[in-house]
């Protein structure tokens, strides 16, 4: 049970493709199955193998991560076709808030490479509409005293 949790922060991690961890880390990558993501954004660790000591922090990647550089914009949250943050939010500022009709607007159609082009190596489509959903609740948010 240990060699699941984050030898970071100690959060329990999720099984990720070697596929996954090859594409994306810009090292050489062992080859295992042990390969596991953090995914509490706070931690600067994205990958990690206990039982092989290997660990690999966001500067070790490629790409940035959505979900632990939450206030960089330019974040793709739709890695296959880089649409980001920033476009999606101007997005819904406009009026389009599904999936389709973001895409449609942003041109950013490309989608199935979600496998070595995503760090979770999983589909966006959770992350899309947690994106959506959060710059369609922005109104109410911004009373706040953030
Ligand atoms: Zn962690």
């Amino acid at each position: 049970m240990e060699d699941m949790l984050c030898p970071i922060c100690g959060l329990e991690g999720k099984k990720v493709k070697i596929k996954t961890v090859k594409s994306l880390v810009k090292k050489d990558v062992r080859e295992s199955n042990l390969y596991q993501i953090c995914l509490n954004s706070k931690c600067k660790i994205v990958y990690f193998n206990n039982p092989e000591s290997i660990y690999y922090s966001l500067s070790d990647l490629n790409v940035k991560v959505w979900f632990k550089d939450v206030s960089d914009e330019n974040v793709p949250i739709c890695y296959c076709s880089n649409l980001t943050r920033k476009e999606i939010k101007e997005a819904v500022s406009k009026g389009y808030t599904t999936i389709p009709k973001i895409r449609n607007y942003t041109g950013k159609n490309i989608t199935g490479n979600c496998l070595t082009e995503n760090p979770t190596g999983r589909c966006c489509h959770q992350a899309l509409n947690k994106e959506i959903e959060k710059y369609s609740n922005k109104n109410h948010k911004s009373n706040c005293c953030s």
